[in-house]
This record gives structure tokens, C-alpha cells and sequence, in this order.
């Protein structure tokens, strides 16, 4: 049987970054840059007011101060967006808004707050310093200046740095677009009371919230009934509109289990089934036109994990991440934790990790059974209790993914 590591091994060497796409701005947040970033422009493009104030030459107002204040005359006003066709000529000032153009002839800029209006003229009565409140051309970005690296992942900041130098889309890898197949007859949706012998579909809701987090688009086919032609149906749908099909449920050996039998099929290729693992042992991977599937059992916690540990790496392989492992950090555990029985699986087990006297501990978040979803809601970390390991005791070291931190590795 496939271990964990071995499990992701072949996962990641299956899929590639998707092909780079040109992608305007509202849509890049968190997409990976394609190409390296050059800037075709200056920033700011031209000298402008800092402050809302007064266009000046210094020279006028060196002897300024408030027993001996300087009285100029003023031309114009000169809002932002326009430019002033004046000259500030020795002995006059044009009033100015911020982000305005500095008008010829003015080398500083006195805030309105240190001047005295007089009609026609302004009263300055402190020195002005040659250049003050002037940002200049070009003091932010330069032209040709390398802006971003390709790899580098949009952040806020640098989506406003693009849309500054014109760059009004960017060349990015794609969000995968991920079919969620939630499948099973005792499934009913979540805003419906569920009959003798029925569920709500809570996966559909932790998995698509789960890849939209991740920064997939994903793509819902909710409670799928157990029937070989449903799933034939569902499947060939997924394969035609997505990028990634994650399937959920009946992928076990249960007598109405089809997905395995229905990829055949359809002419996937096995990369693996079943994981040396607890939840999620069922986990299948194939290629299905080339297309990851991710056959992944039904109890909630299952689900989730599953999600977390191989999905999300590979989605991230895929939108051209470089960084695709949350931090694997070794941990002091705070509990008692015993495998009911040896079977040579790594246990990743729900616990809450927190900081104590310099140590990063972590205790169980709850009772761990497969489809207890709350132990799920309360944990921040997955420790790994090794496959040849039966307990974990309080004190014992363990290694746990730190679930809630950005990927380091
Ligand atoms: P399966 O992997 O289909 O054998 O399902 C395993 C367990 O998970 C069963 O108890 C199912 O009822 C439960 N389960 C399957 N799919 C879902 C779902 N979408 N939401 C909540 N529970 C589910
Ligand atoms: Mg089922």
C-alpha cells in the first residue's frame, strides 16, 4: 500500500503549473505572476504637490517667519488632473491641490495650514525649504525598473503597483477550475430535513469552501445517487469543465461504491489506491484525460483532510506556486492518544497547537473518530502519529502541519 509521502510524491509529479494567462487586475489577487514584471513607465509620472497649499519659489520665502511674514500674489488655482498654463514668477504663488502638477517656476510647495489667505494674496510667516511637500517624477518607480519576479504571488500592494505603470492584466497561471462530486443515495441537501435513514451533504460545503480558500473555482455536483449511471453521468461532465475532479464518497468497498469501477471506464489510469493512512486510508488517485482525480471517502473528517494534505498541494502545483507544504514542525503533545490496534498507518489526528514556554504543544481538539467534524472545527494543526507508533503520552514529541500557516516548503 502506498504510504503518505510517497502518496503526494506522485500526486505533485503528475500536474504542472496551468498554462500562464492574461488576467485583468479585479481578478489576479493571489494568482502567481507568469513572467517577471518590468515597469514601462515612471512613477509618479510627473513632479506633483504633496500637500494642498501654495506653489512657491523658496528663494521668495527664505526671510519668512511670523514677525516678518512674506505676502504673495496669488495667480490661480490648480486642481488635480489639470496643469497650469501660469509661471510662478518672483513674488507670486498659484494656489495648488494635491496631485497636482508643480506649475513652472515653483521649486516647493507651503501647506495651506501654514499660510493666511488675504483676498488675492497669501501670507506666509515661516521659511519655506526648497522642494518641500514635492514628490518627484520618478522618486517611486523608474522605467524599465524590475517590478515583480515571475512566481511571485499578487498581493494587494502589488496589484496596485501594476495598475500604476499600466499593466491593466497580468500574465498568471489560472485558478483550477474543481469539480466536487458529493456522492451518495442518503444524502439530502442542507437546507432540507433529511428522511428515515438520511444526511445532510455537509462535505459539499466543507470541500468547495475548502478549494475556494485554496484559490481554486470550484465547480459543485452535489449528492450524485449511487447508481453506475449517475456517476458515469457526473464523471464525464466534471472531465469536460474542470481542471481537477475531486469525488467524494463510494470509493471504498462498499456494494455501492462505483467510482473506481466508472474511472476505468472512462479509461483513467490508476495512479493509486489506498494510503497507509487514518482518516482517508480509501484515498485513489488517477489521471483521467490527463486530468488529476482525486477519489476521496465520505466521512466528514476524511474529506477535509484529504483536501488538506494532497488537494490543495497539487492545486497549488498548479496555479504555479513554488512554496506547495504548510510548515512540518516537530511539536510536544499534550494528551493520551492510543491506536485501538497496530495497523502500520500514520494516524494524522485534529489537535490545537499553541505556544507554552517557548515550546509548540499540541493536545487532541477532540474525539477523533473519522466523521466527528467538530474535533475538525476546534483543531489548527494534524500531528502525524507514525505508522509503526500505537500511543502517543503526554511529553512524547510529534511532528504536526501547521494547518492555518502559509506554506513554507
Ligand atoms: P462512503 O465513503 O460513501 O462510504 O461514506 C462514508 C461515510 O461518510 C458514510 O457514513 C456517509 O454517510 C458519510 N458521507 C458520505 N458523503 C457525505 C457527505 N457528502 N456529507 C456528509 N457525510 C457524508
Ligand atoms: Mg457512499
Amino acid at each position: 500500500m502506498t504510504t503518505c509521502r510517497e502518496a503526494l510524491n506522485l500526486i505533485l509529479d503528475s500536474v504542472a503549473p496551468l498554462p500562464a494567462r492574461s488576467t485583468p487586475l479585479f481578478d489576479a489577487l493571489g494568482l502567481v505572476l507568469a513572467e517577471t514584471q518590468t515597469s514601462p513607465e515612471t512613477v509618479p509620472p510627473f513632479t506633483n504637490s504633496a500637500m494642498d497649499g501654495y506653489a512657491v519659489r523658496a528663494a521668495d520665502c527664505v526671510a519668512a517667519g511670523p514677525g516678518s511674514p512674506v505676502s504673495l500674489d496669488v495667480l490661480s488655482d490648480l486642481p488635480a488632473g489639470s496643469v497650469s498654463t501660469d509661471e510662478v514668477r518672483p513674488g507670486t504663488a498659484i494656489r495648488i491641490m494635491t496631485g497636482a502638477p508643480l506649475p513652472a517656476g515653483a521649486d516647493s510647495v507651503v501647506a495651506v495650514e501654514a499660510t493666511t489667505s488675504e483676498g488675492s494674496r497669501v501670507r506666509i510667516a515661516a521659511p519655506v525649504k526648497k522642494g518641500a511637500n514635492v514628490r518627484l517624477a520618478g522618486e517611486d518607480l523608474r522605467e524599465g525598473e524590475e517590478l515583480l519576479p515571475k512566481g511571485f504571488a499578487l498581493t494587494p500592494a502589488s496589484l496596485g503597483i501594476l495598475a500604476s505603470v499600466g499593466l491593466a492584466e497580468v500574465r498568471v497561471h489560472p485558478r483550477p477550475r474543481v469539480a466536487i462530486l458529493t456522492t451518495g443515495d442518503e444524502l439530502v441537501e442542507a437546507g432540507d430535513k433529511p428522511g428515515p435513514g438520511q444526511i445532510r451533504d455537509s462535505n459539499i460545503h466543507t470541500m468547495y469552501a475548502q478549494a475556494l480558500a485554496f484559490g481554486a473555482v470550484p465547480v459543485p455536483f452535489s449528492r450524485v445517487p449511487d447508481t453506475r449511471e449517475a456517476v458515469t453521468a457526473a464523471l464525464a461532465k466534471a472531465r469536460d469543465h474542470a481542471d481537477v475532479i475531486v469525488t467524494n464518497g463510494g470509493i471504498s468497498v462498499g456494494d455501492y461504491d462505483y467510482i473506481k469501477a466508472v474511472l476505468v471506464e472512462l479509461g483513467a489510469r490508476e495512479v493509486f489506491w489506498k494510503v497507509k493512512q487514518k482518516p482517508g486510508g480509501p484515498l485513489g488517485y488517477w489521471l483521467l484525460g490527463g486530468k488529476p482525480v482525486f477519489g476521496i471517502p465520505g466521512n466528514t473528517v476524511a474529506a477535509m483532510v484529504c483536501m488538506e494534505e494532497y488537494v490543495r498541494p497539487a492545486l497549488r502545483k498548479m496555479m504555479g506556486h513554488g512554496k506547495l507544504l504548510r510548515p512540518d514542525v516537530t511539536a510536544v503533545f499534550e494528551g493520551d492518544f492510543r491506536k485501538s490496534a497496530p495497523d502500520g498507518k500514520v494516524h494524522l489526528i485534529r489537535v490545537r497547537a499553541r505556544r507554552k514556554d517557548g515550546r509548540l504543544v499540541v493536545a487532541p481538539s477532540g474525539p477523533q473518530g473519522s466523521g466527528i467534524l467538530s474535533s475538525m472545527l476546534r483543531s489548527n494543526a494534524l500531528a502525524l502519529v507514525p505508522d509503526d507508533a500505537l500511543a502517543l503520552r503526554t511529553g512524547d514529541e510529534v511532528t504536526v502541519h501547521l494547518i492555518e500557516e502559509p506554506e513554507d516548503r
